[in-house]
């Protein structure tokens, strides 16, 4: 089985522990760069992106992650938004899924909701919960898109990662997180 870190900067940390430890992965809340050399996979929780972001350089994280290109990850909207390539109006972050997004993009009148989702690759539909959730405004060709809200992008997959802008880990639905373990054991095969 996987060992699946969880970035231990702020956030839903363990909540998404929680859920990977149902799905049978061991978990490590990851604070140093030491800590990613003990993981198969990375979860970017839910939180503050510019919360996130100020721990990142203060823990020497960032670079070490922008510059990894083995370890699969999964950022869940304030995770997303440190995924994407470029930001709206900020510096973008991890730079690792070419697209555009657009922070609380739903609007404050919508601070937080909840939809039933359709989720390419998924089955059944996720349960998808949003708060003050990011938007994909645009991707390139070859970003997968899993899922929409209205023609909002709001889940998306590339090379060995994968974000969206909803918190699975906030639901009993673990199909988001079983979809990135077996994403993690299909990269693990590949390199071994
Ligand atoms: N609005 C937050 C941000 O811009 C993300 C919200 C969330 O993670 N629930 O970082």
């Amino acid at each position: 089985m996987s060992t699946i870190g969880v970035l231990g900067m702020q956030g839903a940390i363990r909540e998404h522990v929680h859920m990977l430890e149902a799905l049978g992965a061991d978990t490590l809340v990851v604070r140093s760069v030491d800590d990613l050399t003990r993981i198969d996979g990375l979860v970017l929780p839910g939180g503050e992106s510019t919360a996130m972001r100020r721990l990142l350089d203060r823990y020497e994280l960032l670079e070490p992650l922008r510059e990894n290109t083995e370890l699969p990850m999964f950022g869940t909207c304030a995770g997303l938004i440190l995924l994407a390539t470029e930001v709206e109006g900020y510096d973008a972050h991890l730079r690792k899924i070419p697209m555009t997004v657009k922070r609380n993009a739903f609007g404050r009148q919508v601070d937080s909701f909840e939809v039933d989702l359709t989720v390419k690759g998924i089955d059944d539909a996720v349960e998808a919960v949003f708060i003050r959730a990011p938007q994909v405004a645009s991707v390139e060709a070859s970003v997968d898109v899993l899922a929409e809200v209205e023609e909002a992008i709001v889940a998306v997959r590339y090379d060995k990662y994968m974000a969206c802008s909803f918190h699975p880990e906030l639901t009993a639905d673990l199909s988001m997180h079983r979809y990135f373990l077996e994403m993690v054991e299909a990269t693990k095969r590949q390199l071994a």
